[in-house]
């Protein structure tokens, strides 16, 4: 059935579903709208969640998982996240070879996604064309390539800064606000950083991003045109966005979720999800409970066990909490807010419950993914950003798009209290403010 006339094009995709979601939708809109033979291979930490994203989308793209064999005398357990995954994606690049060289219609193009970069070469040793595919923001994408230089000409530590980052033709980045893997830069995740954005300028034909010219023109103009910021970024960028999820109404089994949902009044719900991998600490989950229902607001809320004081804690466990119902909340919780308030444990069907009528407001660690499906429901957000680049898009989400709230600390830094929290939730839904962010969406 392989059509010998259709462009081939394949896929890397890393672990972690924020990663997997945006590939397989860009594979998705290639194979459908553009009608290109794709081909994802995937490096997935096997969740259920994972597995269930690949069967949804295996009717129109070629799924090959590539396996990444014993890795634990590579890995350190108290390495960052981003360190891990640029170990696994090195160590993948061998079952990535061997799967284009085993496939009996090669590929004309090769995807690497923003973490597998380094696979690149293996698309001269095919003779392919050669992206990355970055499914951030134009904000994280100037960044991140610009950091080489950056590198060079700041001091000392980003976050001791009390000016922010000047980025050729746009917005300066306040250094609180900067990615994780920018916060010390003695880490190896940091190392990995500045050369992920090298790799992209200099080892690519091309970066697709996931944004688009509604969401942030200006950068992305910038990364076009200013001649600075092309001095760096020599290659040319795509802006291919929004590529986000839709609800699947027609999905084969209503989740128990979506039916407590039916029963709540049109807009009353506040939907408290960190994405995939987030995770508080013991104190904040205390907080974050009281808060809510201090508030009096009803709640959708999806709930990990606090993991030590780590906010990336279920990063790649994904949707894979113990069952249950928690046992790390104030003591009568459960009781006292039985009949306005569900707590979820395992993955929930987010883009399904972000456009159900109920819905009236998002608290959101502002993964992209998240945020865009937030924008496409209507729904403003309270920005609780923990990790990665989410305090990059927070500040877009609050202050640029002026769709959300957000805490006047960052969570990072300091517990958000249970008062501010019922402040921010009561804001969100029921003031004349809540509902003008709701009508900007
Ligand atoms: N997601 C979901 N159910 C969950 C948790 C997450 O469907 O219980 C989806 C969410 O809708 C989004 C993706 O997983 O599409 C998470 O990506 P995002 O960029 O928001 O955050 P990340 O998890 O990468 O931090």
């Amino acid at each position: 059935e392989l059509n010998q006339q259709k462009l081939h094009v394949a896929i890397v995709s890393s672990p972690g579903m924020g990663h997997l979601i945006p590939v397989l939708l860009l594979g998705h809109r290639l194979a459908t709208v553009h009608h290109l033979h794709v081909t994802v291979l995937a490096v997935t930490t096997e969740t259920s969640a994972a597995e269930s994203q690949l069967m949804d989308t295996a009717h129109t793209i070629n799924i090959v998982k590539i396996p990444l064999g014993d890795l634990s005398s590579l890995l350190n357990p108290h390495d960052a996240v981003v360190t891990h995954l640029a170990v696994m994606m090195r160590q993948a690049r061998h079952g990535i070879r061997c799967a284009i060289s085993a496939m009996a219609r090669r590929p004309d193009v090769l995807i690497a996604d923003l973490f597998s970069s380094e696979s690149l070469p293996i698309a001269d040793e095919f003779r392919l064309q050669k992206y990355v595919y970055v499914p951030c923001s134009a904000r994280f994408v100037s960044l991140i390539t610009y950091c080489q230089v950056l590198d060079k000409d700041v001091k000392g530590q980003y976050v001791d800064r009390t000016e922010p980052l000047v980025i050729p033709g746009c917005d300066p980045v306040r250094c609180e606000d900067v990615p994780d893997p920018m916060l010390d830069r003695n880490d190896q995740q940091y190392k990995e950083f500045v050369r992920m954005g090298i790799d992209f300028v200099t080892l690519s034909d091309g970066i697709l991003m996931n944004t688009w010219t509604d969401f942030e023109g200006k950068r992305i103009k910038a990364l076009k045109n200013n001649e600075i910021l092309r001095s760096v970024v020599k290659v040319p960028v795509y802006d291919i966005g929004p590529l986000t999820r839709e609800a699947d109404e027609a999905g084969l089994e209503k989740s128990k979720a979506i039916e407590w949902l039916d029963k709540q009044p049109v807009g009353s719900v506040l939907f408290v999800s960190f994405g995939s991998g987030g995770t508080l600490s013991a104190e904040q989950t205390t907080e974050l409970a009281s808060g809510l229902e201090l508030s009096q607001q009803r709640f959708l809320w999806v709930i990990r066990p606090p993991v030590g004081s780590s906010t990336d804690g279920a990063f790649f466990t994904a949707g894979t909490g113990p069952d249950g119902p928690p046992d790390y909340l104030p003591e009568g919780f459960l009781t006292r807010t039985q009949n306005v308030g569900l707590l979820w444990t395992t993955w929930a069907p987010q883009v399904e419950i972000l456009n159900h009528r109920s819905i009236g407001g998002f608290l959101t660690h502002c993964g992209l993914n998240s945020v865009f499906e937030s924008i496409k429901g209507g729904v403003p957000m309270i920005a609780w950003p923990l990790y990665a680049e989410q305090r990059l898009n927070a500040s877009i989400v609050t202050e640029e798009m002026k769709v959300g709230v957000r805490p006047a600390v960052l969570p990072t830094k300091k517990v958000v209290g249970r008062e501010e929290i019922e402040k921010m939730a009561r804001r969100l839904m029921e003031s004349e403010e809540g509902k003008k962010m709701r009508e900007r969406e």
